[in-house]
C-alpha cells in the first residue's frame, strides 16, 4: 500500500481568502443594492504596458514562421534576458551580478516555495510575523517545521520575528539561531520596509552565524526612499549569504503571464559545494524553461519605452497608495506602509480583531479588505488595504470611510 506525504496532513487549512470571499457573498446577496469595493485584492488590475505587448506581438509572429520558431527554452533562461537582468536590475546598481548567476523562472512564488529543496531537512527557519505564507507552508511540507499548534498559530521548530509598530515592523535578529532566513522587503503585508544601513547588518549578521537570506524583492519596483535598497547584493558581504528572488508579477503586470527570476552568486557556498551548481541541477531537471514568448517580454521591460510605461504604471498604483493612506489618516487611523509598496497596514482601532474590522468596514463601508491574522498571530489587529485597484473606486472607498 503506498503512502502518502505526512507532512501535508500537518497544514491547517487556508481559509483566509475563501472565508473573505464567503463572507463577501453573503453580504453582497442580503444587501443587493450595495456596491462593494475591494481593496483586498493582492493582484494587479491595469494591463500590460504597450511596449511590452508589442515585444510579445512580434515574438508571437516569430513562432509562426519556421525560421524563427522555437522550441524549449534554455532551462535557465535565455541570454538576451538574463543580460537585460544582469545589466539593469544588478550592475546599473553597482551589484556585480553576473548573467549567469541568474535563473529564469516563471515567477517568485514557484521559486520561494521551490528554493528550500536544496536545503537540508535539519536546518531552522527564520521567517517575519506576519509573512506570506508560501515560506512556512513549503518548509511544512518538507518536513522542517515540527507541529502545530492551533491556539498559538505557530510551529514548534519554526523561528518567528514579530514586526508589529512596537519594533516599527523592523525584524530583530532571533535570540535563537536560525539556519534559513526569510526577508520579504519591501514587505507583503505590512507595506513598510528597512533601511539599506539595516539590511545590511542582516547580511553581516548571516556571515556571522552561518545562516543563508532568502531574499524576496517582488516590490522591488514600489520603493520610493533614498535610503532603501533596491537589491540585497547593494549591501557588502550579501554574495556569500543570500539568495535574491525577483519577480514581474508587480512591476510589470506579469500575474497571468508568468516570469521571474532568482539569483544565486557563484560565490555562496556550503563549505566547497556551490549552491549555484545545486540550483542549475534543480532547475535542469524539475524545470523546462519559462515561455520565449514572455521572456521576450520581460526583455521588454528593461526597454526605455517600458521602463517609461512602467513607471507611470507603478506611479498610478503608488498614487492610490497615497489616497488610502492620507484618507485613513485624516479619518483617525493609525497607518502604516503605502511609501515603498502598494500596501497599506493599519491598526484596527477601538480593540476590535482584525475579523471584527473586517465585518465592520464591509458592513458600515461596504469595503472588503484583509484581515492582518490571515498573515500570522503577530498580524491580529491589523488590516490590509491594498493601491491595485482603480483610482475612481480607491477615492469612492475611501469618502466612504471617511464619512463613518
Ligand atoms: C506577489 C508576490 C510574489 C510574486 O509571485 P509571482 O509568482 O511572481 O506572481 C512573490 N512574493 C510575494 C511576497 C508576493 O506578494
Amino acid at each position: 500500500m503506498f503512502q502518502i506525504n505526512d507532512n501535508y496532513q500537518k497544514l491547517p487549512g487556508s481559509y483566509l481568502f475563501s472565508t473573505i470571499a464567503k463572507k463577501v457573498a453573503a453580504f453582497s446577496e442580503a444587501n443587493p443594492d450595495k456596491s462593494i469595493i475591494r481593496l483586498g485584492i493582492g493582484d494587479v488590475t491595469q494591463p500590460i504596458a504597450p511596449a511590452i505587448i508589442d515585444a510579445m506581438h512580434k515574438a508571437v509572429d516569430e513562432m509562426a514562421d519556421v525560421k524563427t520558431f522555437r522550441g524549449y527554452a534554455p532551462d535557465l533562461g535565455y541570454e538576451f534576458l538574463r543580460k537585460a537582468i544582469s545589466d539593469n536590475d544588478y550592475k546599473a546598481r553597482g551589484c556585480d551580478i553576473e548573467a549567469d548567476e541568474i535563473f529564469v523562472s516563471d515567477g517568485a512564488k514557484s521559486d520561494s516555495g521551490n528554493i528550500q529543496e536544496i536545503f537540508s531537512q535539519d536546518n531552522r527557519i527564520a521567517v517575519c510575523d506576519p509573512v506570506y505564507p508560501v515560506y512556512v507552508d513549503s518548509n511544512v511540507m518538507a518536513g522542517r517545521t515540527g507541529t502545530y499548534d492551533a491556539a498559538t498559530g505557530m510551529w514548534s521548530n519554526v523561528i518567528y520575528m514579530p514586526c508589529t509598530r512596537e519594533n516599527n515592523f523592523v525584524p530583530e535578529f532571533p535570540k535563537e539561531t536560525p539556519d534559513m532566513i526569510y526577508l520579504c522587503l519591501p514587505n507583503n503585508p505590512t507595506g513598510t520596509t528597512i533601511t539599506k544601513a539595516r539590511l545590511q547588518e542582516w547580511v553581516d549578521y548571516a556571515n556571522k552565524v552561518g545562516a543563508v537570506i532568502i531574499y524576496d524583492g517582488a516590490y522591488e519596483a514600489y520603493i520610493s526612499e533614498d535610503n532603501v535598497a533596491h537589491s540585497i547584493y547593494e549591501c557588502e558581504g550579501a554574495k556569500t549569504c543570500a539568495i535574491e528572488l525577483k519577480s514581474f508579477s508587480k512591476n510589470a503586470g506579469f500575474t497571468g503571464v508568468r516570469l521571474g527570476y532568482t539569483v544565486v552568486p557563484k560565490e555562496l557556498k556550503c563549505g566547497d559545494v556551490s549552491l549555484h551548481g545545486m540550483w542549475a541541477r534543480r532547475h535542469g531537471t524539475k524545470f523546462n524553461g519559462a515561455p520565449y514568448i514572455i521572456q521576450r517580454a520581460g526583455e521588454a521591460v528593461y526597454s526605455d519605452a517600458g521602463k517609461a510605461q512602467l513607471k507611470e504604471q507603478i506611479a498610478y498604483y503608488m498614487k492610490n497608495a497615497s489616497t488610502i493612506k492620507s484618507g485613513l489618516q485624516e479619518a483617525g487611523f493609525e497607518v502604516y506602509g503605502g511609501v515603498n509598496a502598494p500596501y497599506i497596514w493599519l491598526k484596527t482601532p477601538e480593540q476590535m480583531t482584525s475579523w471584527e474590522f473586517f465585518d465592520y468596514l464591509l458592513e458600515k463601508a461596504n469595503v472588503v479588505g484583509t484581515p492582518g491574522s490571515g498573515f500570522g498571530p503577530s498580524g491580529e489587529g491589523y488590516f490590509r488595504l491594498t493601491a491595485f485597484g482603480s483610482y475612481e473606486n480607491t477615492v469612492a472607498a475611501l469618502d466612504r470611510i471617511k464619512a463613518l
